[in-house]
């Protein structure tokens, strides 16, 4: 990273359920057009720190600072208008509503209901299109299958036009041909966009290709940083992955 800010800077982040301490002191920083990865096996704290970042969550300790302005605690809806959007890792479609009414109403979110509908539909369209939707967009979102929900997921929280894209398991449920599609998508949304992203899988595999660098959560601590050639030759990671 260059001497710039950080477009997103987490400290110290903490989130607890109960007594079980779901991310802890969790600290990390993504630069403006950045590809950051954020690993991790089931249960390591990635979503939670996502829903922590995008207001669905009120962290118990811990900074989030968006563009040098602390956003912990803020509402969702203040978060992706001032910028972040967020897919989440179940896909939430309206499902009897089209695939444009669905892109629609996330870029009225976006734009906090303040565009006109023309230019709501114009930027539903737009990342649609960026999302390799099919064709029909007034088929409903229930017809669509796995791959085409999650590019849904994505299609919708790119409308809310955002600087910082937090995408969780965008992979699920995709087979080999369609984890290759989706991850050269995400690498032209940064490219060609220059839309920042935070990538949360929890397996290593495509992501490794198309990530700038990797933060690898455990147990809710961060236990690894770096390139995504180190963290291949890591042996906390390895450990994580593959057992001791
Ligand atoms: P990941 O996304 O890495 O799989 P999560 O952030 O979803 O992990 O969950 C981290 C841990 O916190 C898990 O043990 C999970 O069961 C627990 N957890 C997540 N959300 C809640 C909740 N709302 N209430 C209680 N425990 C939760
Ligand atoms: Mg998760």
């Amino acid at each position: 990273m260059s001497g710039a800010a950080p477009l997103l800077r987490v400290a110290g982040l903490t989130k607890r359920f109960g007594g079980f301490t779901a991310v802890d002191q969790v600290s990390f920083s993504v630069a403006e057009g950045e590809i950051l990865g954020l690993l991790g096996p089931n249960g390591s704290g990635k979503s939670t720190t996502f829903n922590c970042i995008a207001g669905a969550l009120r962290p118990m300790a811990g900074r989030v600072l968006f563009d040098g302005q602390e956003i912990a605690g803020r509402p969702a809806d203040e978060v992706c208008r001032r910028g972040i959007g967020r897919t989440f890792q179940i896909p939430r479609p309206f499902r009897r509503l089209t695939l444009l009414e669905n892109a629609v109403l996330a870029a009225h979110y976006g734009a906090g209901g303040a565009i006109p509908r023309a230019e709501a539909e114009a930027r539903a369209r737009d990342a649609l299109r960026l999302a390799q939707l099919p064709d029909d967009l007034h088929a409903t979102a229930a017809g669509l299958g796995a791959a085409g929900l999650k590019k849904l997921e994505l299609a919708r929280a790119l409308a809310t036009g955002p600087r910082l894209l937090l995408a969780d398991e965008s992979l699920g449920g995709l087979d080999a041909a369609e984890m290759r599609t989706a991850a050269d998508m995400l690498r032209r949304i940064r490219d060609e966009r220059g839309i920042t992203i935070v990538w949360v899988e929890h397996i290593m595999g495509v992501l490794l290709s198309v990530v700038d660098r990797v933060v690898v959560l455990d147990h809710g601590a961060v236990i690894f940083e770096g390139t995504p050639q180190a963290a291949q030759e890591d042996p906390k990671v390895a450990e994580v992955y593959l057992g001791p």
